[in-house]
């Protein structure tokens, strides 16, 4: 049985998928306004490994992972400029192309650490309609309001706001997260939807309606922001009234529109970096069980971040490596998986180079360990069912791939079981490491492959005393060597 941590709850549950053996998961995706760096790829490699754990479960993942193109503002809050908007400004270029070419910078970093792709990979930009269609229904069940610069969810509706953070509304009230907009009716409360500023040119806005009826407005307040404002008109529409805005989506309606969408009402996973919990995942909470009136996700998993110098490694604090960078310094990006992989995904990972370039060497003598292993090595030892039902305690017990990856080193150094043994069960545990582990090749220095060569030429003049010594030669340097019927093998010893 696989055990996760929900954060909703704190504490670690065993996963009940809702439909059978399949696991529906949402991963909140990156914002494209700039390079992704190695706090974003922690996230993702985390989410990979989560899934991978899943398969080797053998349950059948439907994974779902969105692309933020729009609304993510500077402060978490609904304050701040746009990122995209800025990055676009920054370069001088096009929001779209800023979307399109940090999109595709960060499919190449993912590929690069054997990330596998969602099944479903969806852009806010492309989802407007769904966004549109789920504010709605949050205002007809009565969980919004109006004000000058947007449509808000008013917090105060829900009796459990906050679960997931764990925080009470009350103490909120003191003022202590959010920067307090006077015309809020409460400190938590945030933007569904924003309207574009009567002085603001952006270059994603949409035009859109939202519908109410007359007790959920305050009329003359509207007509006095459309008056300002001319992104806001109101006419009455039937019993209703409408309001026509030009403008765009909160950030966090996206994920549960989307979510929805393709997973169905209620699912399984949710995942994201613990920076989500108390703001972007706090209400993503609060709208969907507004629109929906019920629970919609199950469990609730979220990474603890890289740090660097012991903060938090972010674009704002300038702190953060890229791919590039990594590449740069010519480290094999699977070595910084296998850094990830050293730390359990909820504890904090201060990076620094040196630690890099360990886990570097760690993955390249594994890596040699493995291309050494003789494979006419059989055998048949008690021990293989042991270590797969220790793998399968440490990878289910919340993805304790610390514990896994040194009983990989435990495995490999145990002389109990055969080298094929040993070969075989690496390379069913790396499908949850993710590592490469088959392409593992052993680098034959040229000397060594000078003598093979010298005598795999005095085996063809049948001059078998010399081919004997040049065994013991190559022996002596710290390799063995193996007839096969085109030529030889060379192992390490
Ligand atoms: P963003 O593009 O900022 O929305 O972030 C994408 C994902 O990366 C989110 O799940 C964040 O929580 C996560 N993330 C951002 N910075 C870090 C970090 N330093 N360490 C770990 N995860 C992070
Ligand atoms: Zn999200």
């Amino acid at each position: 049985m696989l055990k996760l941590y929900n954060t909703l709850g704190r504490q670690k549950v065993f996963l009940k998928p809702l439909k059978d053996k399949l696991v529906r998961m949402y991963s909140c995706g990156p914002t494209v306004y700039d390079y992704a760096h190695l706090g974003h790829f922690r996230a993702y490699v985390f989410v990979d490994t989560l899934k991978r754990v899943l398969k080797y479960n053998k349950y059948k993942v439907k994974h779902v992972m969105n692309i933020t193109d729009v609304g993510h503002l500077t402060s978490d809050a609904d304050t701040g400029e746009d990122k995209m908007e800025k990055g676009a400004k920054r370069e001088g270029k096009t929001v779209w192309e800023i979307a399109e070419f940090y999109t595709k910078d960060f499919f190449d970093a993912m590929e690069k650490l054997n990330v596998e792709r969602a099944n479903i990979i969806c852009k806010a930009t492309d989802h407007i309609k769904e966004m549109v269609d789920m504010v709605q229904k949050i205002i007809d069940n009565g969980y919004a309001y109006v004000i000058s610069d947007g449509i808000y969810f008013d917090t105060s509706k829900l009796k459990d706001y906050g679960k997931l953070a764990g925080f009470n509304p009350e103490e909120l009230k003191a003022g202590a997260r959010v920067e307090f907009n006077e015309e809020k009716k409460n400190p938590t409360d945030f933007a569904l939807w924003k309207f574009t500023a009567k002085d603001q040119k952006r270059q994603m806005e949409w035009q859109n309606e939202f519908f109410f009826k007359a007790e959920q407005i305050d009329l003359s307040k509207i007509l006095a922001y459309a008056n300002d404002n001319p992104n806001i008109k109101i006419e009455k529409s039937g019993k209703r009234f409408k309001l026509i805005v030009k403008g765009f989506p909160g950030w966090h309606i996206e994920c549960s529109a989307m979510s929805i969408k393709y997973l169905g009402k209620v699912f399984d996973i949710h995942t994201g970096g613990i920076d989500h919990i108390p703001v972007h995942h706090t209400n993503e909470i609060a709208q969907s069980e507004a629109a929906l009136k019920k629970e919609s996700v199950k469990i609730w998993m979220h990474n603890e971040f890289v740090l660097v110098d012991n903060q938090k490694m972010s674009k704002s604090l300038q702190n953060f490596y890229t791919m590039h960078d990594i590449l740069a310094k010519g480290f094999d990006p699977l070595a910084l998986r296998y850094l990830f992989l050293t730390a359990h995904y909820r504890s904090k990972l201060n990076f620094t180079w040196d630690s890099l370039k360990a886990a570097e060497n760690a993955y390249k003598s594994l890596k040699e360990k493995i291309a050494s292993l003789d494979l006419n090595k059989k055998g048949k030892s008690q021990k293989i069912k042991e270590y797969k039902k220790k793998f399968l305690e440490f990878i289910n017990d919340d993805l304790n791939t610390p514990q896994a990856l040194s009983l990989l080193w435990q495995m490999l150094k145990d002389d109990e079981l055969s080298d094929k043994e040993k070969y075989e069960l690496a390379l069913d545990f790396d499908k949850v490491f993710g590592l490469k582990l088959k392409e593992a090749k052993v680098e034959i220095p040229k000397e060594i492959v000078e003598l093979a060569e010298e005598r795999l030429k005095a085996r063809k003049e049948k001059n078998w005393k010399k081919a004997d010594q040049l065994r013991e030669e190559i022996k002596k340097k710290g390799y063995s060597i193996e007839d096969t019927d085109d030529g030889y093998k060379i192992f390490k010893l």
